[in-house]
């Protein structure tokens, strides 16, 4: 982050200072479609300068930033004067600027008022001028007066009507303003591509937008797929609100984002704002906030401009899911099967709400691959719910290397054919001990066996594996910090009550290297009993549908090792496995289901269950045996998959009509 220096200076020199690092940002941004700082950051400095010319209206001139609209045209392009001036839009970044925005408005032009909330789709702003119903130009934003002449790039664009039906009302020329943008799984696949000719990745779609409208042949533009969404017609006809003229620029062929609403409350605003920003990776788009118009014309007329902002709309930002910040440390983390995983402490940075202080990375070659170092300035996404990762790398240097000893036991560090991965081949290493164990305990549901206890657990020699866990007593657990009699004996109720666990999960527990939830799941629905599991031959477990050799080799290995050993101990203390019932004719019988994605009014085992009780298969992967797909939001290759085999794909509602009444 760039140092900000506040009250010790003179706001006099503070304001030049920031006027100057705010025109090299727009320079980088809007020019050369090459930030040098995360858009919070250009925020942060942003509003420090409006805030000093509020306080200081004497500093304010009429060159300030915070005066004009974004950067210059380049002189690359041929010039072109808007019409009226492309303007900004005023940002609020938490409820309490929102709520500010409707009381000037209410202020201004009285109770009675409609919001029109669309989305703010993070792209680059476009004017197209249409005369006589044909596409007669096409230019950028440019600094909000002058643009740049873009027509031949965008003719490209196949959503961009070349020529169109007038509305009725409308006069012979004119213009329609909106945003063309890079939908998500075309910037992937552009890496992609980048990636595999060696070259750089771009960082974000929103820049590679502007890029690729701003280029000097069209051909490269076309090449990009990008794709628009209109919001503004001028003059708007017989239009009298915003609503108005997004059905009318529907209704004459312009691609108009249907995820828009009319508001009658600031609080079903924010309500608004709050679904889209839980569902925005819904969308194939990026969206960095939303967009909230008055809605009504005469009420906008009314409330008029400021500098470079109407007064009568205002972005209702998101947080920012990237964030730029620094490598501190690459640490590795020891689990449970021995796999060292590397680990980049960064910086505490905040991205998509989260404070993110640790960044893992997979293997040394991913770290390579990205050329992460310690000290290297890194850019971290973090979206929704997804796990925080760095998505580039400023001056990426390869040459990290694993240790060749585990940080935890120094035990040695191997790495072994055809697997990636580095591991620890010690099995008495501590490390994985405490994470076997800790894969144990919330595999089977125990509450209240966190790293602290089993710590203390380990240290005291009082749990060595999975099955000492039911030989401890309320007496020996009153002894570890953080117990009392009566947590302490909660404790043991609980574990107690883990000792008939349905076969899957507790195929899970063991902790078999390769083998998570949906293979465990497999392994029980093909075999009915543990004993016949830890037995079955290379052979039987190749069979299972979804297992491949590797696994097989892995799971046949772990049993014939210390695994059969710890399966013999757990059934010793008394854990008894529910082999799933083998079912007799059911509505599904010789059916095999594969659930994918989310579903939204069952979880995916109890769906699962369902489908065994009523005599189905329920399979961890799409194969030519499989009858139906249940596909959910977020389904991702199991349904392409499916789609591939022209198999039968249901969603949750249609699986539901399957079930008998
Ligand atoms: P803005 O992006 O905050 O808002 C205005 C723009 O929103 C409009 O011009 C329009 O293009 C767009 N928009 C999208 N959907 C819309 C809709 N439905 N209705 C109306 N408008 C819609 O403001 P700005 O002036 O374009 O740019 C400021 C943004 O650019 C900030 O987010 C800032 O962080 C970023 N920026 C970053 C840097 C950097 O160095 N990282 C530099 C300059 C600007």
């Amino acid at each position: 982050m760039t140092k900000r220096k506040k009250s010790a200076v003179d706001p006099a020199v503070r304001v030049e200072e920031l006027r100057d690092v705010i025109r090299r940002h727009e320079h980088a941004y809007y020019v050369l479609d090459q930030p040098e700082v995360s858009d919070a950051e250009y925020d942060a400095i942003f509003k420090e300068l409006r805030q000093i010319e509020e306080d200081r209206p004497d500093l304010l001139t009429p060159d300030s930033p915070t005066q004009r609209v974004g950067g210059e045209a380049s002189d690359q392009f041929a010039k072109v004067r808007h019409r009226s001036p492309m303007l900004s839009l005023q940002n609020a970044f938490d409820e309490s600027e929102i709520r500010g925005f409707d009381k000037r408005v209410r202020a201004a032009v009285g109770d009675k008022v409609i919001y029109c909330a669309e989305l703010k789709i993070d792209g680059l702003a476009i004017s197209l001028t249409y005369a006589k119903g044909r596409l007669q130009r096409a230019a950028t934003r440019g600094d909000g007066t002058i643009g740049e002449d873009v027509t031949a790039n965008l003719r490209t664009i196949r959503s961009v009507p070349l020529a169109v039906t007038p509305a009725k009302g409308l006069p012979d020329l004119f213009e329609v303003r909106g945003e063309v943008y890079f939908p998500i799984a075309g910037f992937e696949k552009l890496n992609r591509e980048m990636e595999a000719a060696g070259k750089p990745r771009f960082v974000n779609p929103r820049n590679t937008a502007a890029g690729s409208v701003r280029q000097i042949d069209p051909n490269v533009t076309a090449s990009r797929n990008l794709q628009t969404f209109m919001y503004t017609l001028d003059p708007a006809g017989p239009a009298r609100s915003q609503w108005d003229v997004l059905n009318a620029l529907a209704a004459m062929g312009f691609r108009v984002n249907k995820n828009r609403r009319r508001l009658h409350s600031i609080d079903e605003v924010i309500e608004y704002h709050a679904e889209w920003q839980r569902r925005r990776h819904e969308l194939e788009y990026e969206i960095d906030g939303m967009v909230v118009k008055v809605d009504g014309f005469a009420q906008q007329l009314e409330l008029g401009f400021v500098a470079r902002s109407p007064r009568w709309a205002i972005a209702f930002k998101y947080a920012p899911e990237q964030a730029e910040t620094e490598v501190e440390e690459i640490a590795c983390y020891v689990g449970r099967t021995g796999v060292l995983t590397p680990v980049a402490h960064v910086k505490p940075v905040v991205v998509g709400g989260v404070t993110i202080r640790n960044v893992t990375m997979h293997n040394e070659a991913q770290v390579n691959e990205k050329g992460v170092y310690v000290g290297a300035r890194v850019v971290i996404h973090r979206a929704g719910d997804v796990i925080p990762e760095i998505v580039s790398v400023k001056d990426p240097k390869p040459g990290w290397k694993m240790p060749s000893k585990c940080p935890v036991c120094g035990g040695e560090v191997v790495r072994e054919e055809p697997y990636i991965a580095h591991r620890c081949i010690n099995p008495f290493c501590g490390a994985q001990r405490l994470e076997r164990l800790r894969h144990f305990a919330a595999a089977m549901d125990i509450e209240g066996l966190g790293h602290a206890t089993l710590t203390q657990l380990i240290d005291r020699r009082m749990v060595e594996d999975p099955s000492d866990l039911y030989r401890l007593s309320r007496e020996q657990l009153v002894e570890l910090d953080g117990f009392a009699d009566k947590s302490a004996q909660n404790l043991v109720e609980r574990i107690a009550a883990s000792n008939r666990p349905e076969l899957g999960r507790f195929v899970y527990a063991l902790g078999i290297p390769q083998v998570g939830w949906a293979t465990a799941d497999l392994l029980a629905s093909d075999f009915a009993s543990i004993e016949e599991v830890r037995d079955a031959t290379e052979e039987d477990l190749k069979r299972v549908d979804g297992v491949g050799p590797n696994m097989a080799r892995e799971v046949r290995m772990y049993f014939q090792g210390p695994g059969g050993e710890l399966v013999e101990k757990l059934l010793a203390v008394g854990i008894e496995p529910r082999g799933v019932e083998p079912v007799g004719d059911g509505p599904f019988s010789g059916k095999t289901f594969v659930f994918t994605g989310t579903l939204e009014t069952i979880s995916r085992t109890d769906a699962e269950a369902l489908v065994r009780k009523l005599g189905g298969k329920a399979a961890g992967s799409v194969s030519a045996k499989t009858d139906y797909v249940v596909a959910g939001p977020g389904a991702g290759s199991k349904l392409e998959k499916a789609q591939k085999l022209k198999l039968n794909v249901l969603d949750e509602a249609q699986f539901k009509a399957l079930l008998p009444k």
